[in-house]
C-alpha cells in the first residue's frame, strides 16, 4: 500500500453538470495537504469551480491532469461516513456527487463561480443581420444591464449558450465569471480594554478636568465589572474620547467572536420528566434496548394515535442516548412546527439543543452548524436537511410524523427523502433509527410487516387527570356529514346544518374551533352534485383534472383525455361542478355568522414566514380569537387544549387530486385533524363535511382505523403496482417552447421503449408522456414520464436520462 505521500492524485467531484457518480483525477501540489473531505477550489473546462475530495490515488486515471488550486476550508468539510452517504445519494438519486453532497457542506461554503453575460461594445452591421433568436437574447441581457448566464437560459431554453457564443464572438455581448455571495462567516463584535500602559497610568493618569470623558471611559475599563463593547463605549462616553484614548495607545480594540443564537432571548422553563403509561415505558424500554444494542444499531416504527405520547417516547430515548455519550437528530416535518419541538426539548435538554432549518438567517445557521460539527449539542432539532447536521458520535435520528411528504426534497438535487437517507447513515454510524406517527406512510407499514421494522404501539390517548396520566379511550368523536344529502335538502352553505350547530354550541360555551381545508384543492376537477361522482379516469383511478386551456378533462398519471361531459355518466345530473373554496371565503363566512368569535386565517398568503406562523399561533393559543381558519399546516402536530371543535370544511378536495397517494394523503389528514381536537379536559367533536361519504378513506378516518386503512390501501397498491408494491422513477423534461417539450418528451420515451424492448425487461411499465400538473410553471412547460415496476433504474441505467431532463426516484407526487 502506498504511504500517504505518494498519493499525490485526488478524485474529487466538481460542483459542474456532471453525470452520477463522475469524478475527476487532479493532481495536489506539493505544498497541500489535502485529505478526503476536503473542499477545494479547481479549474474545470475553461472555468473554475469547486471541487470535493473523494479519495487520494497514487496514480492519476488520466495522462494529464491539472492541479488542485487551493483549499477552501483547512480542515476537510465531510467525514469520511459523510462522504459514504454522499456516495450513495449520488448514485441512488441519480445525481452529481457534488450535489449529492453539497447538502452537508458547512452552510455558505458552497460558492458557484457566475458567468455573467453584459452588453459588448459593437453594434449590429446590416450585412449579418440577427436571427430573431439571437435578438431576443440581446434584448434580455440589454433590459437587464449585467446578468447570470444560467438565468439567460432558464428563460430562453439551452440554445440560447449558442447564441451566446455568436453574440459575443462578434462582440456584442461580454462574457465575465464571478463568484456569487461570499459566506456569511463568524460574527465578530468589537470590545475596547486597557492596554498595559492604559493599566499603568493609574486613577490620577489624565487630567479628569480637561478630559471628563476620557478619564470616565479609563474608570469604567479599570473598576468595571463586564466587558465594554465599541459601540457601546461610542455611545456612553462619545466617538471622540474613544478615539483619543485609541490613539494615546492606553486603550485597545479587540474582536469577539459572538454567536447567533436562533433561540437566544428565549426561557423553557426546565421540565422534568414525566411519568411513563405502562404502554408507554414498554415502548421505551424496546427503543432503549435498540441503544444499548451492541452493535447498536436497529430501525423502529412508532404507531401510536396523536396525543397517546410519542414525543415523551422520543424525550426518553433521546435522555438515554445522551446518557450513553451519544448525540442525537429529531426531524420534524415542517418549520412552523419546529417551534413546538424545540420548546418541549430544551425543557427537557436545556441549553444542548440545536436547531437547524431554512427558516434561520444565514448567519445563525452558520454558528448552529460549526458549534454542532465541535458536538456542542446533544441534540439537534429540525426539518428535512437536519439530517446532514454534523453531529459527531450520532447515536440516534427520530423522525416525527414520518409519513410527511415534505421529508422528501422535491425541487432541486438532491431529490432525497430524508427517512431514507436517515436509514443510510444509521448504517454508516451505527445509528438508532426512530420513525413515528398516527397515520404511518403506507410503504413504512408495509416494510414493518415484512421485519425490516420493528413496529411498536401506542394505541390510547394520554389524558392526564388529578395530576396522573391515563390512557382514555375517547378519542374525539367523528361525525361524517353527507353534503349531497345538505343540499338536496335546500342548504347550499359551505357550512352543514351539523357543523353550523356545534360551532354554535362550542363558541358560546367559550371555547375554540378550527376549521380546515385542504388547500391543494386549487386543482380543479369535476365533480357530480347530485351522486358525489368526481369523474375519474378509466384505467388509474385517479380524478381527472380540468384543463381550461384546452377545456379537457386529463389524467396526469396515462395521459387518457376526453371533453366534459354535460351530464353526470351516474346519474344523469346536469349539476357537474368545478371544485376549489378557499381559506379566505370560509373566514368570511365565519365572520359574518359570529362577529364576536374572532377569526385567524392560516395559510401559505398569511403565514408568509415561520415567524408570522408563530405569531398567529401564538395569538390563537392566547386566546385572542375562537376560531382558526387554515390549510393543511394546521394539522400537523399542534396542541390548543382549548379546542373541543374540529371542523373539515371539505375532505374531498385531496380525494381527487391526481395522485395514486390521494387517498392516503387524505385519510392522513384527517386522522391528524382529528387529533387537534379534545387535547384539553373537554370531548372533542370532530365534523367531516364530504360529497363521498362512502369514501374508503373518509370512512377509516373516521372511525380513525388505521389497519383497516392500511389493508384497503395496500389492496389498491399491490393492484397498479404502486409502492410498495413497485417502485417509480418519474422523469421530468420543462421547455419554454411547448412544442419542444413535448417532442423531447415523445423521442425520450421512445427511446426508452426501445431499450426495453431490446432488454426485454418488460415488467417494467413506461407511463406517458403526459403533461404534468401544472402544465406550465414559472414560463415552462412541463412534460413528464413515469417508469414503473420492481427495478425501473435497470431500465434507467440502459438509457440515461440527457441533460434538461429532471430525474426523481421514489416521488412522492404525480402531480
Ligand atoms: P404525541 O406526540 O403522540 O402527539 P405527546 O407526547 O405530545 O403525544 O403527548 C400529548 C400530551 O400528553 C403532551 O402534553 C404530553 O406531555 C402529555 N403526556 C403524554 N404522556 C404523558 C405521561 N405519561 N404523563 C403525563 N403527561 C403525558
Ligand atoms: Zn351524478
Ligand atoms: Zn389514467
Amino acid at each position: 500500500m502506498p504511504s500517504e505521500t505518494e498519493l499525490r492524485f485526488a478524485d474529487v467531484a466538481a460542483d459542474a453538470p456532471v453525470g452520477p457518480g463522475r469524478t475527476f483525477s487532479y493532481a495536489i501540489p506539493p505544498s497541500l495537504d489535502v485529505r478526503p473531505g476536503h473542499l477545494i477550489r479547481i479549474p474545470f473546462g475553461p472555468q473554475r469551480t469547486q471541487g470535493l475530495v473523494f479519495a487520494l490515488t497514487a496514480a492519476p486515471r488520466v495522462e494529464k491532469t491539472r492541479s488542485i488550486s487551493s483549499l477552501v476550508l483547512p480542515e476537510p468539510a465531510l467525514s469520511p461516513h459523510q462522504l459514504e452517504l454522499a456516495r450513495w445519494i449520488g448514485d441512488y438519486y441519480m445525481c452529481s456527487l457534488f450535489e449529492a453532497a453539497a447538502p452537508m457542506l458547512p452552510p455558505g461554503e458552497r460558492v458557484r463561480i457566475q458567468t455573467y453575460v453584459s452588453l459588448g461594445p459593437a453594434s449590429a452591421d446590416t450585412e449579418r443581420p440577427l436571427t430573431p433568436f439571437q435578438q431576443r437574447v440581446l434584448d434580455y441581457v440589454g433590459r437587464r444591464g449585467s446578468v447570470e448566464q444560467r438565468r439567460i437560459v432558464r428563460a430562453l431554453g439551452e440554445s440560447s449558450r449558442a447564441a451566446l457564443v455568436r453574440l459575443e464572438g462578434r462582440g456584442m455581448v461580454v462574457r465575465t465569471e464571478g463568484a456569487g455571495r461570499p459566506p456569511p462567516g463568524p460574527k465578530y463584535v468589537g470590545y475596547v480594554r486597557l492596554t498595559p500602559e492604559g493599566r499603568a497610568l493609574g486613577p490620577d493618569g489624565l487630567d479628569a478636568k480637561r478630559a471628563p470623558q476620557q478619564a470616565r471611559l479609563l474608570a469604567r475599563l479599570r473598576d468595571g465589572e463586564a466587558p465594554l463593547t465599541l459601540v457601546e463605549a461610542r455611545r456612553e462616553y462619545g466617538r471622540g474620547a474613544v478615539a483619543a484614548l485609541l490613539s494615546r495607545s492606553w486603550i485597545e480594540r479587540t474582536e469577539v467572536i459572538v454567536d447567533r443564537d436562533p433561540l437566544e432571548g428565549r426561557a423553557f422553563p426546565p421540565a422534568a420528566p414525566v411519568t411513563l403509561t405502562p404502554a408507554q415505558a414498554a415502548t421505551a424500554s424496546r427503543v432503549r434496548a435498540a441503544l444499548d444494542s451492541s452493535p447498536p444499531g436497529g430501525k423502529l416504527l412508532v404507531r401510536g394515535v396523536t396525543g397517546s405520547g410519542k414525543t415523551e417516547i422520543y424525550l426518553d430515548a433521546v435522555e438515554h442516548c445522551l446518557r450513553l455519550g451519544k448525540r442525537a437528530i429529531v426531524l420534524v416535518p415542517e418549520i412552523a412546527l419546529t417551534h413546538q419541538t424545540v420548546e418541549r426539548f430544551s425543557a427537557r435538554f436545556p441549553g444542548r439543543v440545536a436547531v437547524l432549518h431554512s427558516g434561520l438567517s444565514a448567519g445563525e445557521r452558520y454558528d448552529q452548524w460549526w458549534k454542532t460539527r465541535r458536538g456542542e449539542y446533544g441534540v439537534v432539532v429540525g426539518s428535512r436537511s437536519a439530517v446532514f447536521a454534523p453531529q459527531p458520535d450520532l447515536g440516534l435520528i427520530v423522525m416525527d410524523e414520518e409519513h410527511e411528504w415534505t421529508y422528501k426534497q422535491a425541487d432541486s438535487n438532491p431529490r432525497y427523502h430524508a427517512r431514507e437517507v436517515a436509514e443510510r447513515l444509521s448504517a454508516l454510524a451505527g445509528a438508532v433509527v426512530v420513525l413515528g406517527s398516527a397515520s404511518p406512510d403506507i410503504v413504512s407499514y408495509h416494510r414493518a410487516g415484512r421485519g425490516e421494522l420493528r413496529l411498536l404501539t401506542l394505541p390510547e390517548r394520554v389524558r392526564v387527570r388529578g395530576g396522573r396520566p391515563l390512557a382514555s379511550s375517547d378519542l374525539a368523536s367523528v361525525q361524517v356529514v353527507d353534503m349531497r344529502r345538505e343540499l338536496r335538502e335546500g342548504n347550499s352553505d359551505i357550512f352543514s346544518r351539523a357543523l353550523s350547530a356545534e360551532m354554535e354550541e362550542c363558541l358560546r360555551a367559550g371555547r375554540q374551533a378550527i376549521l380546515f381545508l385542504n388547500r391543494r384543492g386549487s386543482a380543479s376537477y369535476v365533480q357530480c352534485r347530485s351522486c358525489g361522482l368526481s369523474l375519474q379516469c378509466r384505467s388509474c383511478e385517479i380524478a381527472l383534472t380540468y384543463h381550461g386551456g384546452m377545456d379537457r378533462l386529463l389524467c396526469h398519471y396515462c395521459g387518457y383525455r376526453r371533453l366534459t361531459p354535460d351530464s353526470c355518466p351516474r346519474c344523469r345530473s346536469y349539476r357537474l361542478a368545478r371544485y376549489g373554496i378557499g381559506t379566505e371565503a370560509v373566514a368570511k363566512e365565519v365572520a359574518r355568522r359570529f362577529p364576536e368569535a374572532g377569526v385567524i386565517r392560516w395559510d401559505r398568503d398569511t403565514a408568509r414566514n415561520a415567524r408570522a406562523g408563530e405569531d398567529m399561533l401564538h395569538r390563537f393559543r392566547e386566546q385572542d380569537a375562537q376560531v382558526l381558519v387554515g390549510t393543511q399546516m394546521i394539522a400537523k402536530g399542534l396542541h390548543f387544549p382549548e379546542v373541543s371543535l374540529v371542523g373539515v370544511v371539505s375532505a374531498d378536495v385531496g380525494l381527487n387530486l391526481p395522485d395514486y397517494r390521494a387517498g392516503e394523503r387524505v385519510f392522513q389528514l384527517l386522522c391528524q385533524v382529528a387529533g387537534r381536537a379534545g387535547r384539553g379536559p373537554w370531548p372533542g367533536k370532530v365534523v367531516v363535511q364530504t360529497y363521498q361519504p362512502g369514501s374508503y378513506a373518509i370512512r377509516a378516518a373516521a372511525s380513525q382505523d388505521y389497519p383497516a386503512f392500511y389493508r384497503r390501501e395496500m389492496a389498491f397498491r399491490r393492484e397498479h403496482f404502486n409502492p410498495p408494491a413497485g417502485r417509480l422513477i418519474r422523469l421530468l423534461y420543462s421547455h419554454v417552447n411547448r412544442a419542444l417539450c413535448e417532442q423531447e418528451a415523445v423521442r425520450l420515451s421512445q427511446e426508452i421503449r426501445g431499450e426495453r424492448d431490446a432488454w426485454a425487461l418488460t415488467d417494467v411499465e413506461v407511463l406517458g408522456p403526459t403533461p404534468a400538473y401544472p402544465a406550465r410553471l414559472r414560463g415552462r412547460y412541463r412534460w413528464h414520464l413515469v417508469l414503473r415496476g420492481a427495478d425501473p433504474r435497470a431500465l434507467l441505467d440502459k438509457v440515461r436520462a440527457p441533460a434538461g431532463w429532471v430525474v426523481d426516484v421514489d416521488p412522492v407526487t404525480l402531480t
